[in-house]
């Protein structure tokens, strides 16, 4: 066995463990980042899940940003982003497109300016306890097993894996049957002339999501497109679902398809996520064919790329210190303990059947994700970050997009950083001083904060 020695170790490495890893690193705690990917960003890059939403309520106002707003800076900086851009889709008001291969290379090179040590190809299979406390994580990679031991763990695996591990109470899926969201694999087509496809909207708009701006249609860049019902009645795949959904991008005659669906398969066990890479992969095959022969603006295209795995909305949640609720959303409740913000609405892709169940954030059009809800119990120097975070199922449909991902693991890897700075413990930290730390590194707190121009 061989030993590594950190301050603070973060596991998993996709927008939840980067955000972490940065704020941690930044902090002054020997910070080390573990994915067992080859690349970071997980399901923005392993599951080509794109682009990022939201960083705004449905008005416009931004209510995300700190260490994500700089990740989508540097983007821009390095044109691999436009940055925020409007919805064409109509389901929020602002998207964030971003080039994949461009993100893979500029987080690393952030990290490492932020003293971060980021170790890729290492699976995290083990936790070594001391009682309530992990003292180190085990690894599994090439050149054998590793040992990893900190003062502070921040669990950003998207499935808790150092949760479950180090036994903390987990939940999984919706309340009775205990099904998940379902399952997506993503692909991408180049070739796509998208001026036909906006054409096609403005004559049928009928065949198109009602929300679709219309109005503007003409002017704005077309950024994602959710309908084709008639096509899509017709085709009769056998494929669980009611319509196509793509966004564009990067390239300019490119699609992100987000359409395939796997359901009743749970993500956390083998057999189950071996079938849904089977299937998923399958149904690639048939969408693509679909939308090249029947989708106006597709004639000329070809599949491009496919995630190298299957895209997981939801896996194992945590039981922590308070459990987000879905009135909570819905009601934008504020918290005394507030660590982020989000404004994208509750969006529940039907764990058993065709649609998808939505519910917009009421208020000022943003709710507050409580620190409580990072703080697993049982296990007391580890934090949670990321989609399994506490929540309950419908909750979870929320917090688990990418904005508000990155910016509860800003939030968790503050608190390591300032646990370890301090040598307490997450749930004895003073959550004042710690929103002060967020605060002064860019996060959005407060409904009265507004530093960015609404869009
Ligand atoms: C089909 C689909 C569509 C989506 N659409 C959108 C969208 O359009 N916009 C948007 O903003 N969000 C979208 N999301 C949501 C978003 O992609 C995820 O919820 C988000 O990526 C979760 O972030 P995370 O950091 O918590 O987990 P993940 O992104 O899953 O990252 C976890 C990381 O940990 C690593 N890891 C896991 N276990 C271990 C281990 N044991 N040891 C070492 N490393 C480990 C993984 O390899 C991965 O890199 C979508 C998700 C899916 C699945």
């Amino acid at each position: 066995m061989q030993h590594i020695s950190a301050d603070v170790v973060v596991c998993g490495g996709g927008p939840a463990g980067i955000n972490a890893a940065l704020a941690a690193g930044r902090s002054g705690a020997r910070t080390v980042l573990i994915e067992r990917y080859g690349f970071l960003g997980g399901m923005s890059t392993a599951a080509l899940v794109y682009p990022w939403m939201t960083f705004h309520t449905t008005a416009g106002k931004q209510v995300i940003a700190g260490t994500a707003q700089e990740i989508v800076e540097r983007l821009m900086a390095a044109d691999a982003s436009p940055g925020h851009v409007r919805d064409t889709v109509g389901f929020v008001r602002t998207i964030t497109p971003y080039d994949p291969e461009v993100y893979k290379v500029l987080i690393v090179d952030m990290l490492r300016e932020a003293g971060v040590r980021v170790l890729l190809h290492s699976l995290m299979d083990e936790a070594v306890m001391d009682g309530d406390r992990i003292s180190a994580i085990r690894l599994a990679t090439k050149s054998g097993r590793y040992e990893v031991s900190a003062r502070q763990f921040v669990d950003t695996t998207g499935d808790a894996d150092l949760a479950q591990l180090s036994g903390v109470p987990c939940l999984k899926g919706r309340d009775g049957d205990r099904l998940t969201q379902p399952m997506t694999m993503k692909f991408r087509m180049r070739g796509v002339d998208l001026d036909k496809v906006k054409r096609y909207m403005l004559e049928h708009p009928d065949e198109f999501y009602p929300k679709t701006p219309f109005s503007e249609l003409e002017e704005l860049p077309l950024s994602g497109v959710l309908g084709y019902f008639k096509h899509w009645q017709e085709a009769n795949l056998p494929i669980n679902r009611d319509q196509v959904l793509f966004f564009t991008g990067p390239g300019r005659d490119e699609v992100l398809v987000n359409t395939t669906r796997v359901q009743g398969l749970d993500a956390t066990v083998l057999d189950d996520l071996t079938e849904g890479e089977v299937q998923g992969r399958k149904q690639v095959l048939m969408v693509a064919d679909f939308m090249k022969r029947h989708l106006p603006g597709f004639e000329g295209a070809s599949l491009s790329s496919v995630g190298a795995q299957i895209g997981v909305r939801e896996s194992r949640r945590i039981e922590g210190q308070y459990t987000l609720q879905v009135s909570d959303v819905v009601e934008g409740r504020a918290f005394d303990d507030c660590i982020a913000r989000s404004g994208y609405p509750i969006d529940i892709h039907d764990p058993s059947g065709k649609g998808v169940q939505a519910a917009w954030v009421q208020g000022d059009g943003a709710y507050d994700i409580p620190y409580r809800c990072l703080v697993p119990k049982r296990v007391v120097n580890l934090l949670v970050a990321g989609r399994c975070i506490s929540t309950s199922h419908e909750a979870l449909a929320t917090t688990r997009l990418t904005p508000s991902c990155m910016a509860t693991g800003q939030a968790a890897g503050t608190a390591a950083g300032l646990a370890f700075e301090q040598d307490t413990l997450p749930h004895a930290l003073d959550v004042r001083q710690l929103q002060d730390r967020l605060l002064a590194n860019g996060a959005l707190l407060h409904s009265s904060q507004a530093v960015y121009e609404t869009i």
